[in-house]
């Protein structure tokens, strides 16, 4: 019955509209307190399983079916069954058949029933986890089901299912609600898997961080790396021993740099190591180099081969290293072997100079002996002319051979012999005043002997020559460097020796017309035992040592030693010596 008058309509009218609205507001509260519910329970879901379970709470209480399923995309896919009180298995694959076909209708594609019953799982409580062949459940045959696809963000990651034993279960009036629990499922599903997919990776990271932490651990070279600053950062075991064994205690000084540490502790092998660092850290590779950890007292200190790189963030920042990374290895067991090689190498040649002591004294005797007959049968025979050929003079010439190659024997017993002693900072210099033009001179006339078909030119453009240096060992260089431009030049050539005057030093200059030194042996030729490896050069003898030893000695006098490429193609060994001894408080 509606009120008659308008006014009473109006007011009619009204309380209806009011207390409809009233109606929809309490039932849309309703609702919405119902999906506050059912999302709660699926943020609270941390793994797969509570959140099939959320799933299957919030379902029961819109339908009743025997079971549920998710078909998750993946590789491979993933098909988890959820049944309601226990089903037999002619069921189950009922539902496995309609889940493949549904599937490839929302864009599975190829999955077969096979395949699906292969990754098939069963999510139930123990007493539903096993297929019941006697249960009172008897039903094989499906009468409803229902898919839903799984969506996140527009994209379908998979597929829920319903399915019932009744037919006409599901009520399609409730299709949007069940959409809508399916999207809820899906985004709880996908932050499931992403949470599950991080975890892997953290576990893998954190896996291979240890792996690498044990390979670091457990390497017999030392390891120590350091931040910009040069602090150390991480040090493996075999580093803190090496540190133990040269006395440095680096657990009473965590996180100083290197360098603090040296300042502090007043170890000079640090300080190298600190500049090491401090070079890698400019950007440069330092390759090992050779540090002297243990005190000159023992035979052969603890020596350690340090290598250093710098340590770039993944970005390849190359302008800024954030760190560095250096690598120490124990050499002094390879040190000892070269003390005892170059120890016996020093044996050897003191054994071999005594003979050679004798035999070239024996051979000047000799020479005086019959150049005073040449001069005795000479005078006997001014009027004959021209003068017979003696024989004497034959054996003249032979015996200057004898002595040339002795002198070149006694200068490779020496260099031998020094070479040990540059190795180990044990070159003893003895100086004396002597004419250096003197000493080119004399080296001239002997390698003359002996090099017949090189014209060898000596050139001395200074006055007065004098020096204070070591005579022979400067005589040795002299001669190293004079038998090279010989040696590595073709007969016929001209050798040119030049000495020159300059300031407080002299320049000794030997030009040659030989076989040239080719660039990349630059860096080289002065290193022990370097050769250059080139067919030309294989035909003639040596064995790399002189101008190494030439280096040191010229060194050890304050001098330097270099070399220039000829534009004909030879070369000039040159090197340069102080007047006076820099380090020497003697004066001309
Ligand atoms: P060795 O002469 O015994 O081989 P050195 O140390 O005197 O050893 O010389 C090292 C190398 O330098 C030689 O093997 C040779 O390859 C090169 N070399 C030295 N002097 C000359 C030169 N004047 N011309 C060309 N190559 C030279």
């Amino acid at each position: 019955m509606q009120p008659q008058s308008s006014a009473t309509q109006s007011a009619y009218r009204s309380f209806v509209r009011q207390n409809s609205d009233a109606d929809h507001i309490i039932s849309l509260r309703k609702q919405m307190e119902q999906l506050n519910t059912i999302g709660k329970r699926f943020v609270a879901a941390n793994d797969r399983f509570q959140v099939h379970h959320a799933l299957l709470a919030t379902l029961q209480e819109l339908y009743s079916f025997s079971a549920c399923s998710i078909l998750l995309k993946g590789d491979p896919v993933e098909l988890s069954i959820i049944p309601r009180y226990p089903l037999n298995s002619a069921f189950i694959q009922a539902m496995i058949q309609r889940i493949a076909r549904a599937a490839s209708v929302i864009g599975f594609q190829g999955i077969s029933a096979q395949e699906l019953a292969v990754v098939a799982d069963l999510d139930a409580p123990d007493d539903l986890a096993s297929f019941s062949y006697d249960t009172p459940f008897e039903s094989t045959s499906i009468g409803d089901f229902l898919n839903i696809p799984l969506t996140v963000e527009s994209r379908i990651i998979g597929m829920l299912s319903l399915f019932d034993e009744h037919e006409g279960a599901f009520d399609t009036d409730l299709l949007q609600l069940t959409t809508m629990i399916a999207d809820y499922a899906a985004v709880a599903l996908e932050n499931v898997r992403l949470r599950e997919r991080q975890r892997a990776l953290w576990e893998e990271a954190e896996h291979e961080r240890n792996r690498l932490e044990l390979i670091i651990s457990s390497m017999a070279e030392g390891l120590l790396i350091t931040n910009a600053f040069g602090v150390i950062t991480s040090l493996n075991s075999s580093a803190q021993h090496l540190f133990s064994l040269a006395d440095v205690d680096l657990q009473l000084k965590p996180h100083t740099s290197l360098r603090q540490l040296a300042a502090s502790t007043k170890i000079n092998w640090l300080l190298d190591f600190a500049e090491i660092v401090d070079q890698a850290l400019g950007g440069n590779v330092v390759m090992n180099r050779e540090l002297t950890a243990g005190t000159n007292s023992e035979t052969v200190p603890l020596t350690l081969s340090v290598s250093a790189a710098p340590l770039y963030d993944t970005n390849q920042n190359i302008n800024r290293p954030i760190g560095v990374v250096t690598v120490l290895n124990d050499i002094t067991s390879i040190k000892q072997i070269e003390k005892l090689k170059d120890e016996f190498v020093s044996i050897v040649s003191h054994e071999l100079r005594t003979p050679l002591t004798a035999i070239k004294g024996y051979t000047q005797h000799l020479i005086r002996r019959i150049e005073r007959r040449i001069r005795d049968i000479r005078s006997k025979q001014e009027s004959s002319n021209p003068p017979i050929e003696l024989s004497e003079s034959y054996d003249l010439r032979s015996l200057h051979i004898v002595q040339s190659e002795t002198e070149h024997l006694e200068r490779l017993v020496s260099d031998l012999l020094d070479l040990s002693r540059v190795q180990w900072g044990e070159l003893d210099l003895q100086y004396t005043s002597f004419y250096l033009a003197d000493v080119l001179n004399e080296r001239v006339r002997l390698a003359q002997v002996s090099a017949e078909q090189h014209a060898i030119q000596l050139d001395i453009q200074v006055q007065d020559s004098r020096i204070i240096a070591d005579q022979l060992r400067i005589g040795q260089v002299f001669g190293n460097v004079l038998d090279n431009a010989i040696k590595f030049s073709p007969p016929g050539k001209q050798v040119t020796v030049l000495l020159q005057g300059k300031d407080d030093e002299y320049l000794i200059s030997v030009i040659d017309q030989g076989i040239g030194v080719s660039p990349e042996s630059f860096d080289h030729i002065f290193e022990r035992f370097y050769r250059i490896r080139s067919v030309a050069n294989r035909q003639y003898t040596g064995i790399g040592m002189g101008l190494f030893v030439a280096k040191a000695i010229v060194e050890a006098h304050g001098g330097s030693i270099g070399f220039s490429s000829n534009q004909d193609g030879g070369s000039t060994f040159y090197f340069s010596l102080p007047r006076v001894p820099k380090t020497s408080n003697l004066h001309l």
